[in-house]
């Protein structure tokens, strides 16, 4: 009998690769999404395998689903400050009452549960790296925290059913992570830098360019939630890569891959927009033996090589 799991999010970024991921172990792969910001293109190839079904559902509200599960994977929310400023209530929802739906879901089938949870719960972080035993920085009425806040209480209602219920639980907390089947026009700096590349667009920097990220390409990011997914760690943990860099700089890396003639130009910082940030995979490399393998140079290759390919159509649709 193959082992049931259930994606949620199958649509998106993250959930796509995921669903590929279990469908290559021989799972039964289960996708739940909403499409509120994913794409069925993103699973379309999954449809004619045995092993896939998709159900068409949005996880804020009741989730049934037929037969046994073994594991349930958690990842529906929007997930771009610009996505989750436009749908402010829908990211408080799906952090909240989707966790909740999902947490009597794993009870009811005796299912191993695991969440996204980010980096944003560390919101503009006075501690450097950032370890999983920081508490975080986060302005709770800003713009951001509809996200953030929906994250911190997504984890603290996880750790609740595994210490009230004794639910198995699992707890990751992703940093920036790329790769293809980004959304063009979702506004992270990865997709906005190569669409401007792409359409012949100046290049927009927010903030001076000083503030810094550190990016996780998506099959190492995949890597680290597989394994923890199977580990017998409770505990949140931290999966990202720890190669940090300005965005002015990456402006510069992006600029000399795309080989764009576009000029730069500076543009107000959102509020709230944390100065830096980089995980401590301490924990990641002791408890799961995993570290990132694709460096940002092969990263950003096959991810440009990605949009390129997208139609006219897809590459005009610009949120800038
Ligand atoms: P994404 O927007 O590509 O995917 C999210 C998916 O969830 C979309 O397909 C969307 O339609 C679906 N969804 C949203 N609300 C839903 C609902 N109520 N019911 C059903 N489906 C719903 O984003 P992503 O980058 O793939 O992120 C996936 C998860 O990983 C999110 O939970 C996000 O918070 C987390 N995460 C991602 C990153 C990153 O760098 N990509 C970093 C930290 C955390
Ligand atoms: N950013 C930028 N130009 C853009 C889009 C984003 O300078 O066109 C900056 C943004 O202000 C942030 C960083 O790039 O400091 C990463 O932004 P992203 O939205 O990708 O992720 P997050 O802020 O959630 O880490």
């Amino acid at each position: 009998m193959k082992k049931r799991v259930l994606i949620t999010g199958a649509a998106g970024f993250l959930g796509s690769h995921l669903c590929d991921r279990f469908i290559k172990e021989g799972y039964h792969v289960i996708g739940m999404d909403n499409l509120i910001t994913g794409d069925l293109k993103n699973i379309e190839h999954l449809f004619p395998h045995e092993g896939f079904e998709f159900h068409h559902h949005d996880v804020s509200k009741y989730v049934h689903v037929s037969g046994g599960l073994d594991y349930i994977l958690h990842f529906a929310s929007p997930a771009s400050p610009i996505d989750y400023l436009k749908i402010p209530i829908q990211t408080l929802k799906v952090g909240s009452l989707g966790t909740h739906n999902l947490l009597g879901l794993a009870m009811a089938k005796k299912a191993r549960l695991l969440i996204a949870s980010t980096s944003e719960v560390y919101g503009d972080p006075l501690v450097h790296p950032q370890t999983e035993e920081y508490y975080g920085n986060v302005n709770t009425i800003g713009p951001r925290g509809v996200y953030d806040e929906a994250k911190r209480f997504q984890e603290s209602m996880t750790m609740a059913y595994h210490r009230y219920h004794g639910l198995e639980t699992r707890i990751v907390r992703i940093f920036n992570t790329y790769g293809p089947r980004m959304r063009l026009n979702d506004g992270r700096v990865i997709p906005a830098f190569m669409g401007q590349a792409l359409r012949g667009e100046d290049i927009t920097i927010f903030g001076d360019g000083s503030q810094t990220r550190s990016f996780c390409y998506v099959d190492d990011q995949v890597e680290g939630i597989y394994r923890l997914l199977l580990s017998d760690y409770s505990d949140p943990v931290n999966i990202g890569n720890p190669h940090e860099i300005s965005i002015k700089d990456f402006a510069q890396e992006i600029i000399d891959l795309t080989g764009t003639d576009q000029k730069v130009v500076y543009q107000s910082l959102p509020q709230d927009d944390p100065m830096q940030r980089q995980p401590d995979i301490s924990r990641a490399r002791e408890v799961l033996g995993w570290e990132p393998k694709v460096g940002r140079k092969e990263g950003m290759k096959l991810t440009y090589d990605y949009f390129k390919q997208l139609s006219p159509e897809e590459l005009k649709k610009s949120e800038h």
